[in-house]
């Protein structure tokens, strides 16, 4: 978007009605509700200095509500939205779900083939694109009624809605209905979308209010992308809920993150964002004086970046674990010990245990598969029942995919996706033992360990390393080292070295790519 200082609504007050639902069920009531105590009060505060108010993103959300309504929309129709980041896109998010529609927001990133795979799945009722792409992406999903959406607002979607009043009912939902479409980020094989229901959002977004106590007094310096779990469900409602003004940035820019942490007490980044800022020499305790807290998720947090953030800033960088099928489930805590490595207890109404291949509880500190349930836990995989079943245990706990272990004291450290966990010789070898133990040598900045095929092994341990400047160490000198420290089965057999590992939007290393390029085999 452009940060120019431009209304976000034409002037005005939305209508809206007070709660209709009891809005510890229905998102858009538990979101407007918060919204409506903060009418004048900015909370989107722009790039150019421009704000919006609460009153006046209720309007516009009202606007663009019954603009879908008058296209036909019905309860649980889907919306997607390949769109940029603008306080307009939040405002379609909420009038999406304010018509009792079903929001789908995909990655501006993705091609037309990737974007026809999303539609052809989901068959949204509507679809918002960007108005640069609208020519080679037309006849894409040919049932739905599509709309434009630039990241200064231009386009026919803020143009129609404009041109209506901002009135709408807030079409009642139930906590089971589905509020959300997200397709997982999908690091290998076919994309599924996870069905998540006002319930599943309301109660995550409540939990992590109080968990984190966050409150009016804060101020969210907001630099992801709003596509995905992290940057939209977890950021965004934090700040909507306690009324806390978003200093609303288009992307994550380091030198503009370190210009504006001074007007912020809150910070939310995937762990890339924390090496970013790193790299920025006027990163120091000056900057972050009036920080009450850095959060990292999404992927797995460095100890070294951890100690070096911390030597840096006296901030403890608070690491917490979710998922997008689950919504947040741990957290390192605000008061209290934030432990480099573990991603802390589980966050309340959340059951979390660690169990072996035939779903058995394991005793604390032993390794073994990550299982959850609670109100964030989704029904499931659109359209896909039996993917839907096999991700779910007999007694209703969620398979996460994820390893990891519990200790007695609650917290709890991942090690890794089960699917990348690398059998060979018919030995478990956990990715994240052997990351750590080259991570730990000199001259290696990071790593990243897969499995990949192998005549005698079956799957043998491969490793990609990415060195810091300046240093050279040979593969030999690597391996013979790692060989001190872990046992022979652990030892890559093969070692890359990259200048950058490859990672999805959000930070996460696609382990796929590794094992293609470098295995002959696909993930
Ligand atoms: P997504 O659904 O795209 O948000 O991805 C969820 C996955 O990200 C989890 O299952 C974990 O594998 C990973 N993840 C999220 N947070 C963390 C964290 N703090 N440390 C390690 N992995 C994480």
């Amino acid at each position: 978007m452009s940060g120019d200082a431009r209304p976000l609504a034409a002037p005005g007050r939305t209508d809206y009605p007070g709660p209709a639902m009891d809005a510890r069920d229905n998102l858009y009531a538990l979101l407007a509700d918060r919204l409506a105590t903060v009418p004048d009060a900015p909370v989107l505060v722009l790039p150019g200095g421009g704000t919006v108010a609460g009153g006046e993103l209720l309007a516009e959300s009202a606007r663009i509500a019954r603009l879908l309504l008058d296209a036909g929309l019905e309860p649980g129709d889907r919306v997607a939205a390949q769109v940029d980041k603008s306080p307009e896109a939040v405002a379609l998010y909420l009038g999406a779900i304010r018509a009792g529609l079903v929001w789908m927001p995909l990655n501006p990133a993705y091609t037309r083939d990737e974007l026809a795979f999303f539609l052809g799945d989901a068959e949204p009722r509507a679809w918002v694109c960007a108005p640069e792409r609208e020519g080679e992406l037309a006849g894409i999903a040919p049932g739905a009624r599509r709309f434009t959406l630039g990241r200064d607002g231009a386009g026919s979607l803020v143009t129609e809605a404009r041109a209506r009043p901002a009135r709408a009912p807030v079409v009642p939902r139930e906590g089971s209905d589905l509020a959300a479409l997200l397709y997982t980020s999908g690091t290998t094989g076919r994309p599924k979308g996870a069905m998540l229901t006002h319930r599943n959002l309301a109660s995550n977004a409540t939990v992590l209010v109080g968990a984190w106590e966050f409150g009016e007094g804060d101020v969210l310096l907001h630099a992801l992308p709003i596509f995905h779990v992290h940057g939209l469900f977890v950021a965004t409602h934090c700040a909507l809920l306690s009324g806390a003004p978003i200093l609303f940035e288009p992307r994550f820019e380091p030198p503009r993150v370190l210009a504006l942490l001074p007007r912020a007490t809150v910070f939310m980044g995937v762990p890339t964002y924390y090496t970013r800022l790193l790299a920025e020499p006027g990163l120091g305790r000056e900057a972050c004086a009036g920080m009450r807290l850095f959060f990292a998720g999404s992927a797995p947090l460095l100890p070294d970046t951890f100690r070096a953030f911390r030597e840096r800033t006296g901030h403890a960088v608070l690491e917490r674990y979710g998922m997008t099928e689950t919504g947040m489930l741990c957290s390192n805590p605000v008061r209290g010990e934030r432990r480099p490595g573990s991603v802390g207890r589980p966050l309340p109404g959340v059951g979390l245990r660690i169990v072996d291949g035939e779903d058995l509880p394991l005793p604390a500190g032993q390794v073994g598969h990550v299982q959850v349930r609670g109100d964030g836990v989704f029904p499931g995989y659109w359209r896909l029942p039996e993917r839907t079943r096999a991700e779910f245990a007999g007694d209703g706990w969620f398979r996460t995919g994820d390893t990891g272990t519990a200790g007695e004291d609650g917290y709890v450290t991942l090690s890794g996706r089960a699917k990348d966990l690398v059998i060979t010789g018919g030995l478990n070898v956990y990715p994240k033992e052997v990351e750590d133990a080259l991570d730990a040598l000199p001259g290696v900045a990071e790593s990243a360990v897969f499995g990949v095929p192998h005549p005698d092994f079956g799957e043998a341990v491969a490793a990609a390393v990415v060195l810091q400047p300046g240093w050279s160490p040979s593969g030999e000198e690597l391996i013979s080292h790692l060989r001190t420290r872990l046992a022979g089965f652990k030892v890559p057999k093969t070692l890359h070295f990259l200048s950058d590992l490859p990672r999805n939007a959000m930070g996460k290393v696609t382990k796929a790519t590794l094992r293609e390029r470098f295995g002959g085999g696909g993930g």
